[in-house]
């Protein structure tokens, strides 16, 4: 049986890997470890941050290991999950299909959205137990005439205890992230390295012949017929442009920011994250408790229990490049603009609770949807695969995507790394 190796455990990797094995002998190499939820009592971090000793949010993979933050060079926070799962098991659980961008250069993904629908549990029936204040924001988005709507999850519901620690991993398994791709891939046979960085894939004559990675302190050298990169947004152009294979300047990131102030007894912490969007042109409001601010940034108080929080998330424009470990990613004035816009409709809902404007403060400025350095254009519509690569490595990840969606992606990444694994069948599996 021919090999496959596939570079990354997330949402695009996991899926490929899944849908590969038994055509295809599949090895899956991941940077990162087994992962696990954050185990330690919150009350750790809460007294740190009293302390004044959380100051730098990069720290965090000392408190919770499987997450990592970079620094974009004018400072923006880059979050994502290096780890089995990769940035799924991180995730709110919001289940978007987004594909109107891939539409438009021609990819159709009914049957893979169809067969996800089958695989995934997905439900937007949590409405019920959302708390008083989820509960009264609602209902001042209906009043602002912002036309809310429940967020489907895909989390299981009977088992999902409501405890709002959706992004620290979730303790009880009811919600779904792509490990559970990865399982049924090494059931039916995928091998599995963690802690096991590719650094490049060594292309001969055009072809693709192998990665190479670092394994604890070895370079070693995996040879394969067929590679696909899912590294994610920010891995895979490192291992492509390592490879000599340029990418584009066309990062986005999907920027976050939240607008908070204080609420006795809001509880935001402690209720299902992002229960609701409101989606307004370039950006989506949803009620959102930042812990990377909460914990990070001076600016929110102690008291996690008290703070009442609005995260505004945008599509930004395809403007940045990852070099190495270097992000260069800056808002463009058109991205500006629309924040400012987004902060104003949000001092506006906090208002009509009866908030002074003075008492309210800023999250952190954040992202974890990064993408688009390599992206499809019509001409890859058929073939799922960008000319410049060789005919033999694949991408199966945020790279691939034509535009930020401004919203949350897993979904239909996965629906894409599903439809890349077809193409790969067809062209190089067993017949
Ligand atoms: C806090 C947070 C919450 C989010 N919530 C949602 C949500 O509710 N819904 C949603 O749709 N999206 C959400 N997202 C975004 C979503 O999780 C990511 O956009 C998505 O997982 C990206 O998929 P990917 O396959 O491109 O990369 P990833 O899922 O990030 O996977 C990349 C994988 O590659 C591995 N890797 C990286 N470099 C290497 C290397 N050199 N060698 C080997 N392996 C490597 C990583 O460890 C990781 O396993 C959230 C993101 C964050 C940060
Ligand atoms: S709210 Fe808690 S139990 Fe429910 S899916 Fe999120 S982390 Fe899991």
């Amino acid at each position: 049986m021919k090999t496959a190796i596939v570079v990354g455990s997330g949402a695009g990797g996991a899926t490929v890997a899944q849908a590969l094995q038994g055509s295809f002998d599949v090895l899956v190499l991941e940077a990162g470890r087994e992962f696990r939820p954050l185990a330690l009592s919150l009350a750790i971090p809460e007294r740190l941050k009293k302390l004044g000793l959380l100051f730098d949010e990069r720290h965090i993979r000392f408190l919770f290991p499987a997450t990592r933050v970079q620094m974009t060079r004018p400072g923006m926070v880059l979050v994502r999950g290096i780890g089995t799962g990769g940035t799924t098991t991180l995730a709110t659980g919001n289940a978007l299909r987004l594909d109107q961008g891939l539409r438009a250069i021609g990819i159709d993904l009914d049957e893979e959205f169809a067969e996800l629908d089958r695989e995934v549990p997905v439900s937007s029936a949590h409405r019920a137990r959302w708390n008083e204040t989820t509960q009264r924001l609602f209902a001042v988005f209906e009043e602002m005439g912002l036309e809310p709507r429940p967020l489907p999850k895909m989390r299981r519901r009977e088992s999902c205890g409501n405890c709002g620690r959706c992004v620290l991993g979730c303790p009880s398994g009811a919600k779904w992230d792509s490990r559970e791709f990865l399982r049924t891939a090494a059931d039916r046979g995928a091998r599995l390295i963690t802690g096991c960085r590719v650094s490049e894939v060594a292309i001969e004559k055009g072809r693709a012949i192998g990665a190479v990675a670092r394994v604890g302190s070895r370079r070693e050298f995996f040879a394969a017929d067929v590679i696909v990169l899912a590294a994610g947004g920010l891995g895979s152009p490192v291992i492509l442009q390592n490879s000599g294979i340029p990418c584009e300047p066309g990062l986005f990131v999907d920027p976050v920011l939240c607008v908070a102030a204080p609420w006795k007894n809001a509880r935001q912490n402690s209720d299902i994250p992002m229960p609701f969007v409101s989606g307004r042109g370039p950006y989506i409001l949803s009620p959102y408790f930042d812990y990377l601010s909460y914990f990070f940034n001076r600016d929110w108080p102690s008291g996690a229990g008290n703070i009442l929080s609005l995260m505004i998330k945008l599509a930004d424009a395809r403007s940045g490049t990852v070099t190495g470990g270097t992000v260069e990613k800056d808002l463009t004035p058109r991205d500006t603009e629309a924040l400012r816009s987004a902060v104003d409709v949000c001092v506006d809902i906090l208002s009509r609770l009866k908030i002074k404007k003075s008492e309210m403060f800023f999250g952190t400025l954040n992202a974890g949807h990064p993408g688009g350095m390599l992206p499809l254009t019509g001409a890859d519509a058929r073939t799922l695969h960008p000319g410049r690569l060789p005919a033999n490595l694949f991408l199966a990840d945020a790279t691939l995507l034509p535009e930020a969606l401004g919203k949350p992606p897993i979904l239909t990444i996965m629906a894409l790394a599903k439809k890349v694994a077809k193409v790969i069948q067809e062209s190089y599996g067993d017949s």
